[in-house]
């Protein structure tokens, strides 16, 4: 009766984000969730999940942590929010800011609050190109983003994914975003010769993109790309919105390619998804700049920049990740759970490719395994739909020719939960194989 009431003013009132309306009016939610706990979320009826996305890519350190919910009452009990503006400032942001200048790379040390991975984006994107005119480049403008990439859906943002889907629902991309072959850092180079170093800003990527279907960059393609970025003066924007805080098995993926970008986006795993929270971190000498040059108030910030009960949660998530050595868990989690998928090639008819690094990883589906050759009608979608009935929430990608399911399970993943993801995801594959 619960469940039946629900569903009916869920369609009645509840636009969802990123999801067919139609289908919503049609069925209604398909899962309404009720309690979550480690990696599994249950229903109203009480059916049980592994979450093998970490919701979106984001409950790094598991659900139910009660220790974040207590720092949230604390915070909201003492002082629920307080401006940042105007020299004005609170002790749990100025702690966030000083512990992610210190635990991410290099000197990356000046950190803007924002409230998700959209604004982290758009806030790059104007602070970089104010950055230029306060050094008296003003003409350096237009961001390089590559194909297949996703990075919100602001206006900036949306402007700068690459994936064309996203394109077709706003009538007018912003301005000043080209885009470039994701795997070679030549089309980096043409770009620059045709559009002039001194129009581009910054590159901006995704060190291993997500949303798009999980591509690893080539062998040195970001090593190549960030001594272009040096020899042209144009930043290099690296968007960990989701490879962040330790989903690669690396508290972040450029380390992996030992690259410092001049600016870093965090969102997703600074809070675990507790509570809405991103930020913007820049190099030492770019935070310099801003102050020596930048004469007048930066016009930019969020009512939520610095929110203090969101940065007491994000601090609260950091302490947990580090001291329950939750990235070292995902490198060791995520190769066991690799390795048994890559097993499915031979267990299995329909299992091609398998990459992953940490617990972020794909698998394509494929008709052929030893070409690769995909079939006609997708199946990855029928895949997740079978893994789901059983118990294990997985995403699909059918951009391009693409048909690939992804992975990204809370960094709290035990042996146990590695078998069982396995063992559901295997007699799905398989049911799905026997109805071909
Ligand atoms: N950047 C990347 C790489 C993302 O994956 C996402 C979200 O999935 C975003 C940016 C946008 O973040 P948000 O949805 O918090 O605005």
């Amino acid at each position: 009766a619960l469940r039946q009431e629900l569903v009916e003013l869920d369609k009645k009132y509840f636009i969802h984000p990123t999801s067919s309306l139609q289908d919503q009016q049609e069925k209604g939610p398909s899962i309404i969730f009720d309690k979550a706990e480690g990696v599994h979320v249950y229903d109203l009826n009480g059916k049980k999940y592994i979450e093998g996305m970490a919701s979106l890519w984001n409950v790094n350190i598991g659900y139910g942590r009660k220790e974040l919910a207590e720092v949230a009452k604390e915070q909201m009990e003492k002082c629920a929010y307080v401006s940042s503006f105007t020299g004005f400032s609170n002790e749990p942001a100025i702690r966030l800011a000083a512990k992610v200048a210190e635990m991410t790379p290099g000197d990356l040390n000046g950190v803007f609050f924002t409230s998700g991975g959209s604004e982290s984006n758009d806030s790059a994107y104007k602070l970089v190109r104010h950055y230029w005119k306060v050094k008296g480049k003003p003409e350096k403008t237009k961001i390089i983003a590559r194909r297949r990439a996703y990075h919100g859906v602001a206006s900036g943002s949306t402007s700068a994914t690459g994936i064309e889907s996203f394109h077709e629902f706003t009538t007018s991309l912003a301005p000043g975003f080209v885009h470039i072959d994701p795997d070679d850092p030549e089309d980096f180079r043409r770009a620059i010769q045709e559009e002039g170093a001194d129009t581009i800003a910054a590159f901006l990527t995704e060190p291993i993109q997500g949303a798009g279907g999980v591509n690893f960059p080539k062998e040195g393609y970001l090593q190549e790309i960030r001594k272009i970025c040096d020899e042209h003066d144009i930043l290099f924007i690296a968007d960990e919105v989701i490879n962040g805080f330790g989903r690669t098995g690396k508290m972040f993926a450029c380390e992996h390619f030992g690259i410092v970008p001049d600016v870093l986006l965090l969102a997703k795993g600074i809070s675990s998804g507790y509570i809405q929270l991103g930020a913007v971190v820049v190099r030492e000498h770019i935070h310099q700049d801003l102050i020596k040059y930048s004469k007048g108030v930066l016009m930019h910030g969020f009512t939520y920049s610095g929110h203090p009960t969101a940065c007491a949660v994000g601090l609260k998530n950091i302490e947990i990740l580090e001291s329950e050595n939750m990235v070292e868990n995902s490198r060791v989690m995520g190769e066991l759970l690799g390795s048994k998928l890559k097993e499915l090639q031979n267990e299995t008819d329909i299992v091609g490719e398998v990459r992953y690094l940490g617990l972020i990883g794909a698998i394509e589906i494929v008709k052929n395994q030893e070409t690769g050759e995909r079939f006609e009608e997708k199946l990855s979608g029928k895949v997740v739909a079978e893994a789901r009935e059983r118990g294990l929430i997985l995403r699909n990608v059918t951009y391009w020719e693409k048909d690939t399911i992804v992975y990204s399970p809370p960094l709290c993943m035990t042996e146990q939960d590695v078998n069982d993801f396995v063992s559901i995801l295997k007699e799905s594959i398989l049911d799905i194989q026997k109805s071909l």
